[in-house]
């Protein structure tokens, strides 16, 4: 049994001065997931310490010459939490809120996903503290190079490999990219995933996190043997994991998405959108900005109702897809979801905190935990990788099987731990993903 409680989790992570309270702060969170697994697999306290801290951290400063001729300084991060399975992999997010705590447990997050789809990867992240929607488009390039310059000795396609995430898509990753090349003198796509075709990107990787995401959701529902053409859902954030996982909840599943809420820059709100006879998301999509805003005039005319940014969380349906940031289903909040709601997909990562994932619990909700949810995405950078080592390119229906194969069989893995030991599927996926990890550090000789 662990020696650690989660009280003395809380003061250990405060002396690494914690950037938001002890309830939201997303590494808390995930250390207090890691420990009730540990528990539960009887490790002893060194794996139980490898378990619960990144191995090394960048935290570092660099200037970029503005459009109107002034310096300024960002903040940068880059972790690696674990890379016992392989080289660290994990997304890189340009945000307003970024800050290290965020960082570490979205790391954590990375290397529970790449095991629990069990990819020969560890688990890392990176992002930058900025808003990208106050930045030029040259700013944005000299950010995403500056970046590149302090990070280039910290990764490598066979130590950390980043990849899109939140406010950052392939043509960052094609800017990162050529920043690491200039700077090693030869090419090495496998340095970064989620790149344009043309730079060698794999077919099928940017909606790859929404087709997993969907997968989870057709696997879910035959587990509860629901008829998925019966089924509505309500969706929060509609950027690259949101409209992917849209398109194909509908095509695929033949569901009917009734509600999306997303952030407005302009207004620094959010809102939802509701259309009761069944979104159209590929409508929706043409009137959505680069940042995942959806434009209110132009939803009002095709005859969207718009609400505030809290009312995707209470319609009534049978499936939410939270798909934005963390903290977006917490002890305060979780009371709001509708009676009807069976299955709880979440696409984004953390967007449940552990005081509302008890109430789901108890409220029997489905939940298909992050790590599971959206591992479609890191299963297909791995593809890339492959393909950039092999210097030999699949179509995209390959790529999809292949991602269908894998998140399959990842959930099964899952939903078999959570049948067989009678226990959540949160804690299911832990389970797999820990004993996965904790393994081949034995095997390394680490404890
Ligand atoms: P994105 O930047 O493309 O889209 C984010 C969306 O969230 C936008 O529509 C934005 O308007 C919305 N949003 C932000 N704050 C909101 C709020 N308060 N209320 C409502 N909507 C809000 O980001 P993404 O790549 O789609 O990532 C979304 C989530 O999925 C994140 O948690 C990310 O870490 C996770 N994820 C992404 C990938 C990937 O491949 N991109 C893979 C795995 C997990």
């Amino acid at each position: 049994m662990s020696s650690v409680t989660p009280q003395a989790t809380a003061v250990s992570a405060s002396e690494n001065r914690p950037e938001a309270p002890a309830e939201t702060n997303p590494f808390l969170i995930a250390q207090r997931q890691l420990d009730e697994a540990v528990d539960i697999l009887e490790l002893d306290n060194g794996t139980h310490q490898m378990l619960r801290w990144p191995m090394r951290e960048l935290k570092f400063v660099f200037p970029v010459r503005m459009d109107d001729g002034r310096v300024e300084v960002f903040h940068g991060f880059r972790v690696h939490y674990n890379d016992a399975r392989g080289p660290a992999k994990g997304g890189l997010r340009f945000h307003p809120h970024e800050n290290i705590d965020t960082v570490r447990a979205l790391a954590a997050w990375m290397t529970w996903k790449t095991a629990v789809v069990d990819i020969p990867l560890g688990g890392g992240k990176g992002g930058v503290n900025c808003n990208p929607k106050e930045l030029s488009r040259g700013e944005l390039e000299r950010v995403s190079r500056g970046y590149m310059r302090r990070v280039a000795d910290f990764i490598g396609p066979d130590i950390d490999v980043p990849a899109p995430d939140v406010y950052t898509d392939s043509q960052v990753m094609a800017w990162m990219l050529d920043e690491y090349e200039t700077i090693r003198g030869r090419h090495v796509p496998g340095v970064i995933t989620g790149k344009p075709l043309v730079l060698g990107g794999s077919a099928g990787r940017p909606e790859a996190t929404g087709i997993g995401v969907v997968v989870s959701i057709r696997e879910a529902l035959k587990a509860l043997q629901i008829d998925s053409t019966q089924t509505t859902a309500s969706m929060q954030g509609f950027g690259n994991v949101g409209q992917s996982a849209a398109i194909h909840f509908v095509n695929d599943l033949g569901g009917k998405l009734i509600c999306v809420s997303c952030w407005d820059h302009e207004d620094k709100t959010a809102y939802t959108f509701f259309k009761r006879d069944g979104i159209d998301p590929v409508y929706l999509r043409r009137i959505t900005d680069s940042f995942g805003s959806i434009d209110k005039n132009k939803a009002v005319q095709a005859g969207y109702e718009v609400r505030d940014g809290e009312a995707w969380r209470s319609a009534e349906v049978d499936v939410l897809i939270p798909a934005a940031l963390e903290n977006m289903i917490t002890g305060h909040t979780v009371h709001q979801i509708s009676p009807r709601v069976k299955v709880l997909a979440e696409a984004a990562n953390g967007p449940t905190t552990p005081e509302a994932d008890k109430v789901l619990h108890e409220r029997g909700i489905f939940v298909i935990p992050d790590f599971l949810c959206n591992a479609g995405g890191v299963t297909v950078s791995y593809f890339e990788q492959v393909q950039n080592a092999y210097n030999f390119y699949w179509p995209e229906n390959e790529v999809h099987q292949r991602l269908d194969q894998g998140m399959t069989r990842a959930f099964r893995s899952v939903h078999e731990m959570a049948q067989n030991l009678n226990v959540y599927n949160r804690l299911a996926a832990y389970l797999v993903s820990v004993e996965r990890v904790a393994k081949t550090m034995k095997l390394r000789g680490w404890v």
